[in-house]
C-alpha cells in the first residue's frame, strides 16, 4: 500500500521551518502497512498545491496533505484541494458554530472563523482535538486523502487518530531497529558481512550512523511475517554481541541498566554544560536512578562544588586525567551516588593547544571501587564534539555497569 505526503508552506521552502511532520506521519502509517514512497513540499500557492496533489494522488492509495489550514489569507490549502477536486468551497455550519463559540470565549471576532469552517464540496471535516483548524478528508481521483494542519502536535494527533481506522495487518511486521554503540558504520557492516549475515527476502538492511552510534534498520516495506523479522534482528544482535544495545537510545539503556541493579548515578559536566543530565532526564522514570548533576565550567566551580584541589588544576590543567578523575570522585561524594561520570574537554573552536587540540576530552568514572579517566580525541564542530562527548560518557557508564568493558 503506497502513500505520499504533500507539505504546504512557504516557510518550509524558505528554510525558516524544518519539517517535523513527515517522520510522524510515516511512523503512524508504517504499522498499518502504508509505506510512503514520495514526499513533496510546495509553497502556499493554490495552483502549486492543486498540481502537486493531483500528481501525488495518481496511482497511490493514500495522500496526506499537511499545512496551510490556518484562518489567514496566506493559508491556501483548502482552495488548492478544491481546485484539484474541481469543486467549490462550502461552509459547514456546525463547524462554524463550534469555532465561533471557541473564539467568542477568547474575545476574537467570529469573521475570522469563516475560512476555517469551509471545505471543498464533498470533503468531510476531521475534528482537531488539540488545535483550532479542523482537517478534512475525501478522495481525489480515487485516492483517499487526509488534509491535516501544519502545527506538528496537531498534525501528529490527527494522523494518529485517522490511522487508527486502518486495519493492522495481522502477523506482519515492517521494521526492527537495533542500536549499537562503540563501532563505526564500516566496522558494523564488516562484522555482519564476515558473519555471513544476509537479510531475508523482502527485507533490507539500512545503516543509520549518528554520533551516538550506528542504528541498524531492518525494513520490509511490503511487510513480512513477524517471526522472520524477529529472527533476523536476533541474528544481528548475536553477531554484534555487546555492541548491540538493549534500547534505542544510550540514555534508555543506561537508565534501565541502573534500575536493574538498584544503582544510582550523578554527573559532573564541564564542556557539555548539562547535556548529559538533559539526555538522562529525557527518559521517563530517570528519577529513580539519577540523583543530579553539576555544571562546573570554571576552575573555581570544580574546586568549590567538587573539591578538585587547586594544585591539581594548576599542575595538569582543567582538561586532564587527574582533574577528570577528581571531578568524578567529587561528584560521587557530593551526590552519594553509586556511579558518577565527569567530563572535561576542549569543544572549540578556540582553546586548543598543540598537546591538547580541540576535541580533546577526558571522561572520568567513579563507582566507589575505582576511579579512572579515559582520553578521547573527537572530531567535528563544537556541537559535534559536545554530542560525541555526551554519548561516550553515557556509553562508558553503561559498560561499567554491565561489565562489558570499554
Ligand atoms: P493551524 O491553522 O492549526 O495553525 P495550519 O494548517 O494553518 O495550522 P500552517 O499555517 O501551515 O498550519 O503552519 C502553522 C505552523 O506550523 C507554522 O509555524 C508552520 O511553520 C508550522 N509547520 C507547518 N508545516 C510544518 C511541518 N511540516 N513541520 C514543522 N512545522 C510545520
Ligand atoms: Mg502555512
Amino acid at each position: 500500500v503506497r502513500g505520499a505526503v504533500l507539505l504546504v508552506g512557504d516557510e518550509l521552502l524558505g528554510g525558516v521551518t524544518s519539517d517535523r511532520n513527515v517522520s510522524a506521519i510515516a511512523r503512524a502509517l508504517g504499522p498499518r502497512g502504508v509505506a510512503l514512497d514520495a514526499v513533496e513540499i510546495v509553497g502556499d500557492g493554490e495552483d502549486a498545491i492543486a498540481a502537486a496533489a493531483l500528481r501525488l494522488a495518481a496511482g497511490r492509495d493514500l495522500l496526506v496533505v499537511c499545512g496551510g489550514l490556518g484562518p489567514t489569507e496566506d493559508d491556501r490549502t483548502r482552495h488548492g484541494m478544491a481546485r484539484a477536486l474541481g469543486v467549490g468551497l462550502r461552509e459547514d455550519p456546525e463547524i462554524r458554530a463550534g469555532i465561533e463559540r471557541r473564539l467568542a470565549s477568547r474575545g476574537i471576532p467570529a469573521a475570522a472563523a469563516a475560512r476555517q469552517a469551509s471545505f471543498p464540496e464533498g470533503a468531510r471535516p476531521v475534528p482537531n482535538a488539540v488545535g483550532s483548524a479542523p482537517g478534512f478528508r475525501g478522495a481525489l481521483r480515487g485516492c483517499p486523502f487526509w488534509v491535516v494542519p501544519g502545527v506538528p502536535e496537531e498534525a501528529r494527533e490527527m494522523v494518529r487518530a485517522l490511522a487508527e481506522e486502518l486495519p493492522v495487518p495481522e502477523g506482519l511486521a515492517w521494521e526492527r531497529m537495533i542500536a549499537t554503540a562503540g563501532l563505526g558504520e564500516t566496522r558494523v557492516a564488516l562484522a555482519l558481512d564476515e558473519a555471513g549475515f544476509r537479510p531475508p527476502p523482502g527485507v533490507s538492511l539500512g545503516f543509520l550512523p549518528s554520533p551516538g552510534g550506528v542504528r541498524l534498520r531492518l525494513a520490509a516495506p511490503g511487510g513480512v511475517p513477524s517471526p522472520e523479522l524477529d529472527a533476523a534482528a536476533a541474528r544481528v544482535r548475536a553477531v554484534l554481541g555487546d555492541r548491540a544495545m538493549p534500547a534505542l537510545s544510550l540514555e534508555e539503556s543506561l537508565v534501565a541498566a541502573l534500575a536493574g541493579r538498584g544503582a544510582t548515578f550523578a554527573t559532573a559536566e564541564s564542556c557539555t554544560g548539562g547535556l548529559i543530565g538533559a539526555r538522562i532526564t529525557d527518559v521517563p522514570g530517570a528519577s529513580s536512578v539519577y540523583l543530579g548533576g553539576v555544571v562546573t565550567y570554571s576552575d573555581r566551580a570544580k574546586t568549590e562544588r567538587l573539591g578538585v584541589a587547586p594544585a591539581l588544576l594548576a599542575a595538569h590543567g582543567a582538561v586532564s586525567e587527574a582533574v577528570a578523575a577528581a571531578m568524578a570522585e567529587g561528584c560521587l561524594r557530593a551526590f552519594g551516588s553509586s556511579l558518577a561520570v565527569s567530563v572535561t574537554g576542549i569543544a572549540g573552536p578556540s582553546g586548543g593547544t598543540p598537546d591538547k587540540p580541540v576535541g580533546t576530552v577526558w571522561i572520568g568514572l567513579a563507582d566507589g571501587v575505582a576511579v579512572r579517566a579515559s582520553c578521547f580525541g573527537f572530531g567535528g564542530t563544537r556541537d559535534m564534539i559536545r554530542e560525541r562527548t555526551v554519548n561516550k560518557a553515557l556509553e562508558i557508564a553503561y559498560r561499567r555497569l554491565t561489565g562489558n568493558g570499554e
